[in-house]
């Protein structure tokens, strides 16, 4: 099966938007193959968000993604790579099409609800920095 990684980012965690977030993966038709309630640390989020080291956003980009609790998420199904990044929509919500995730909950380019995986290669990576094999189930 498919795999992604999944973040359901600080600003929608805090919001209580959780459960609205995973209700739509799974009324998607996604499956939950590994989860958990984590905050990142400044190691971790640079390992993550490795390719945007120096990028002028990039400690913001940390400082909020370490701020607060985050869920994290590998979800499986058919094509599940391309169809979750449609869902969240565009990186910054002013752009996001109507219905998507950033669309109804995300606050700014920055503090933009959800993270998805964009290539195989960066599944693969991703889902390895969040979960070990003994973490994830059905997958
Ligand atoms: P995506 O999350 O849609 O794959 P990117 O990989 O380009 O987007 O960027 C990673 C994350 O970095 C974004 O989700 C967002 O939180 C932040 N980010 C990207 N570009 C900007 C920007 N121009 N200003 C502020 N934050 C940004
Ligand atoms: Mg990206």
């Amino acid at each position: 099966m498919e795999k992604t990684l999944v973040l359901i980012k600080p600003d929608a965690f805090s919001k209580g938007h959780l459960g609205d977030i995973l209700k739509r993966y799974e009324d998607e038709g996604f499956k939950v193959i590994a989860a958990k309630v984590m905050q990142m640390d400044e190691k971790l989020a640079a390992s993550h968000y490795a390719e945007h080291i120096g990028k002028p956003y990039y400690e913001n980009l940390v400082e909020f993604m370490t701020s607060g609790p985050l869920m994290a998420l590998v979800l499986g199904g058919e094509n599940v790579i391309k169809r979750v990044r449609e869902i969240n929509g565009a990186t910054n919500p002013a752009q996001a099409a109507e219905g998507t995730i950033r669309k109804m909950y995300a606050e700014s380019g920055s503090k933009n609800a959800v993270h998805a995986s964009d290539s195989p290669e960066s599944a693969a990576r991703e889902i390895k920095i969040f979960f070990s094999e003994l973490e994830m189930f059905g997958g």
